[in-house]
């Protein structure tokens, strides 16, 4: 701990240590700072469970909301085990940068269970949802601020909160949550944008940096909501997808691995590990391999500066919250690896959870193409920014997007005024 009170180290420190080099680079006063570095709202609960052996087990849940100044907060709820308050702190404070870059009218939340969802059964998973839901129910709703899923958590966790809460105000609230099922007014595309997103902006970094997806290898880490589309769609650009891995194991494939093949295994077996077809490979190994792009799609800090000088890609996309430690960024700035940062590589979850919120208050559903064009529009238009920020004012994009994002966020502030 510093003497602040913050963390050294994880992802609170990241946080933090990126939002302190922006306020410099903005010329912000210790305020202003201070506004930006501390969240608006923070609630810890209980989340009691009657296992299925009618036992009772009782999990912490957390759900922050870090800033409401350009609009309701908005962010993920994710299920894992090694969930605590300063992790969704500093996944809520990141919400709050991408939406105010890809520019959708939220603040940032983040929300989390302490729990191993690969540990319970379905019912059980359905019962720690609802109860979680009941006991943050009073600072959630369309207008307040909209959970989605995250990791460990999916379009069936979202059915069972907008059910929860509508239950308790009595009528069907849509707009409380995204990434639902389409049939309840979930919005087509959602459940591929993020990954949609990512390879749309490996597309735009490839190009901007010379390189022909024909011609290019890569890496992804992490085979669940992101990793997996991430890999498909890279793969469906002409890119060489040489490794994949999950939490149980890596493979790795010199030509290329059939992405699809690979997906029925996962279905089938649980994890991409032991797929024909391919070489088993450490999953340690998969962050160094000798690959033109390199795409983190899993958690936290896994870029560290034990490993990011041996980090042979060329570009690292982004696709997990959070996995490039601030040590292990100024290492590859300095070897002049390209990182595009998660606030932009995985935006396109974000803009289609928007969509998806306008879509329910608008009670009409757009067809995918819509989805898909007007996704590509805006991650296009965020990407300029980005570079042209950087290229202006000698900057990584990550401290690039930061900065437009802090700088908005700061405008809206303004603009309101402190109350009282
Ligand atoms: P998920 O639970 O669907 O999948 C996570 C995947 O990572 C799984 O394949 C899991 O086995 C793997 N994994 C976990 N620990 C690992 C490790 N140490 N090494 C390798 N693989 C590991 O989660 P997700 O929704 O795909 O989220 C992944 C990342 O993307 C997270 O950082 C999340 O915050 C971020 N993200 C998700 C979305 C979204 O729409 N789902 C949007 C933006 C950002």
């Amino acid at each position: 701990m510093t003497r602040s009170g913050h963390p050294k180290q994880g992802p609170l420190a990241d946080a933090l240590a990126q939002l302190a080099a922006t306020v410099e680079h903005l010329g912000y006063d210790e305020g202003m700072h201070q506004m930006l570095a501390t969240a608006r709202r923070e609630m810890q609960v209980s989340v009691p469970l009657r296992r299925d052996d009618d036992s009772v087990v009782v999990y912490s849940g957390y759900r922050v909301q870090h800033n409401f100044s350009r609009g309701p907060a908005k962010g993920g709820l994710r299920f894992a085990s090694n969930v605590d308050l300063d992790e969704i702190r500093a996944l809520a404070m990141w919400m709050t940068w991408k939406c105010a870059l890809v520019d959708v009218p939220y603040g940032g939340a983040k929300g989390g269970v302490a729990i191993e969802p690969r540990d319970h059964s379905n019912r059980e998973l359905e019962r720690v949802t609802r109860r979680y839901t009941s006991e943050i129910s009073p600072i959630i709703g369309p207008e307040v601020d909209i959970p989605a899923p995250d990791i460990g958590t999916n379009e069936q966790t979202m059915a069972w909160m907008m059910d929860t809460y509508s239950a308790l105000v009595g009528h069907t609230v849509q707009g409380v949550v995204t990434g639902k099922p389409v049939g309840l007014g979930g919005s087509r595309g959602r459940a591929t944008a993020t990954s949609r997103g990512a390879a749309h902006i490996a597309m735009l970094a490839m190009a901007a940096h010379g390189m022909q997806p024909e011609k290019s290898t890569a890496a992804v880490q992490g085979f669940g909501k992101v990793g997996r589309d991430a890999a498909r769609f890279l793969s469906q650009s002409g890119v060489t997808v040489r490794a994949v891995s999950d939490v149980d194991g890596a493979v790795y494939s010199a030509a290329g691995l059939d992405i699809i093949h690979l997906g029925a295994h996962v279905d089938r077996t649980g994890s991409v590990a032991g797929f024909e077809g391919a070489e088993a490979l450490d999953p340690a190994d998969l962050i160094t391999l000798d690959v033109d792009v390199l795409v983190p799609a899993a958690v936290e800090g896994v870029v560290t500066a034990d490993n990011a000088a041996n980090v042979r890609a060329r570009i690292v996309i982004e696709g997990a919250n959070g996995p490039t430690t601030k040590e292990a960024d100024a290492i590859l700035m300095e070897r002049d690896v390209v990182v595009v940062p998660d606030i932009l590589a995985n935006a396109g979850g974000v803009i289609v959870s928007y969509f998806e919120w306008v879509q329910a208050h608008q009670a009409y559903q757009w067809s995918e193409r819509e989805v898909n064009d007007r996704l590509e529009e805006r991650l296009t238009a965020a990407w300029h920014d980005v570079i042209q920020y950087a290229s202006a004012h000698g900057l990584t994009y990550r401290a690039a997007a930061t900065a437009i994002a802090v700088r908005r966020v700061t405008e809206a502030h303004r603009q309101r005024g402190l109350y009282p």
